[in-house]
């Protein structure tokens, strides 16, 4: 499905994809400069030229190429190397991870969570495809489509997330996965939706995953319905963890925090067991035994990336993901830049959080410049050893995490994650205005 191709500077020339059997740009364009030699002298300078216009092809609209491409925007028409850039993604609003939770608690409407890529791409002056990358072939510099189109590119940038594993899990389709986001969050307003019909009747949500995601849906997803409903014992939530401890990746002190709050709300939480099987009728088998009953399953556990990246030929771990270097190239194929939750680090293991995807931005934007231009020079991402992660708690607070230091819950502490995540969203304002 390919409903738009909007265009930037590169626009009327309409190069932005091209079937298989098409011609490439620079074949179209070669055919152009060979009618030229009537009126133009030197018909080697213009296919040089023409030849060396290089064409970066960007696959998801996610936290570091919106940030990338923001950059793009803010340089100036002259400074930037002559390229062409096309943004394929398989949305128009890309949600933003930080604001998502604080949306499924009620205090911010859907318009603050996203960023709108069309009006990104269109401020940027790059080209837009509504379509889903399914394929590379990495030999031809192509990527296949869902609409069955291919494109072509000379550099290519990837962006495009995970969505949580849920292979060998049987009736895995009868979860909710807390990615693609879109998918989330219609179960989600059906949830609120057959509440609010029926207040007086009790409710059960199952989350499987009991990392920072899962603990946090479970708060917020606890304090929205609970004001819904008429009485707060009609809420069960379960809570199932695969491991001993529930937000592995963060300190003891966040984990003794996190763990009060949500047994003050409630929560059932079940550690050490493994989700093996949905039934049909919601109810979550593990592998000891233990039979949780539920009306709704969200899954948030460890998340995958697709599988396409690894089938092409791109250099992957052993849990797909695409391995990359200090300047985010890939380390088979140094022509293919990826970032956020998708890439891992050659040498580093990163948490797969929105703050690490956004902080890849920048250099990630270097990086694409100094291509671009053809520079041999590149920015290292350099990430820091720790970063503040700001959980909310559903009920106008948060819990912060810092190395091994935690404190919380504090209104001050969702005040300032607040202020962060609007500040964030407030710089793509000006591509919608
Ligand atoms: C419930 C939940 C809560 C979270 N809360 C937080 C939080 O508070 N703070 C935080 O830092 N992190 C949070 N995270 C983690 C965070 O969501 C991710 O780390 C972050 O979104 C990763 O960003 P990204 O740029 O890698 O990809 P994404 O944000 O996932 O963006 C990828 C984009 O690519 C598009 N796309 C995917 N495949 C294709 C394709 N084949 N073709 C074209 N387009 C494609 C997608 O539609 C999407 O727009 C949370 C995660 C979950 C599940």
């Amino acid at each position: 499905m390919c409903l738009a191709a909007v265009s930037g500077w590169a626009a009327p020339l309409d190069l932005g994809h091209n079937r298989l059997n098409e011609p490439t740009i620079a074949e179209r364009l070669k055919s152009v400069a060979r009618k030229v030699p009537s009126f133009c002298p030197n018909t080697s300078l213009v296919l040089f030229i023409v030849q060396r216009i290089p064409h970066l092809v960007v696959i998801g609209g996610g936290h570091s190429h919106a940030i990338a491409l923001d950059h793009w925007a803010r340089q100036q028409d002259a400074s930037r190397p002559p390229t062409r850039i096309t943004l394929i993604s398989n949305t128009v609003y890309a949600p933003y991870s930080g604001i998502l939770p604080g949306h499924i608690a009620g205090f911010y409407p859907w318009n603050d969570c996203y960023i709108d890529t069309l009006a990104l791409a269109q401020g940027a002056g790059v080209n837009f495809l509504l379509d889903r990358a399914v394929s590379l072939d990495l030999k031809r510099r192509i990527v296949e489509l869902d609409s069955e189109r291919s494109i072509a590119y000379d550099f290519l940038s990837i962006d495009t997330g995970c969505t949580p594993g849920r292979s060998g899990v049987r009736g895995g389709k009868y979860a909710i996965p807390a990615k693609p986001v879109p998918e989330l969050l219609t179960a989600w307003y059906d949830i609120l939706e057959q509440v609010r019909q029926s207040p007086t009747q009790p409710i059960a949500l199952t989350i499987v995953g009991g990392g920072a995601g899962g603990v946090e849906l479970a708060l917020t997803m606890s304090a929205r319905l609970t004001k819904l409903l008429e009485r707060a014992e009609l809420l069960t939530i379960n809570l199932i963890q695969r491991g001993d401890r529930l937000l592995p990746g963060h300190n003891a002190m966040v984990r003794r925090i996190l763990e009060s709050i949500l047994r003050d709300r409630g929560v059932q939480i079940y550690r050490g067991e493994t989700a093996i099987e949905i039934e049909p009728t919601r109810n979550v088998r593990c592998a000891s035994g233990l039979e949780v009953p539920g009306d709704h399953v969200i899954w948030v556990t460890n998340a995958q990336p697709a599988s396409w990246l690894s089938y092409c030929g791109l250099e992957t771990d052993d849990r797909g993901f695409v391995v990359v270097d200090e300047t985010l190239r890939s380390v088979s194929h140094p022509e293919v830049f990826a970032s956020g939750d998708v890439a891992v680090l050659r040498d580093r293991q990163l948490p797969r959080a929105g703050v690490y995807a956004v902080r890849q931005g920048k250099p990630l934007f270097d990086n694409w410049r100094a291509t671009l231009a053809g520079e041999s020079s590149f920015t290292r991402y350099d990430p820091p050893d720790k970063v503040l992660a700001l959980i909310g708690t559903g009920d106008g607070r948060a819990v912060a995490s810092w190395g091994n230091w935690g404190i919380g819950a504090y209104s001050w502490l969702w005040w300032i994650k607040d202020a962060i995540d609007r500040r964030f969203m407030a710089k793509f304002d000006r591509f919608s205005e």
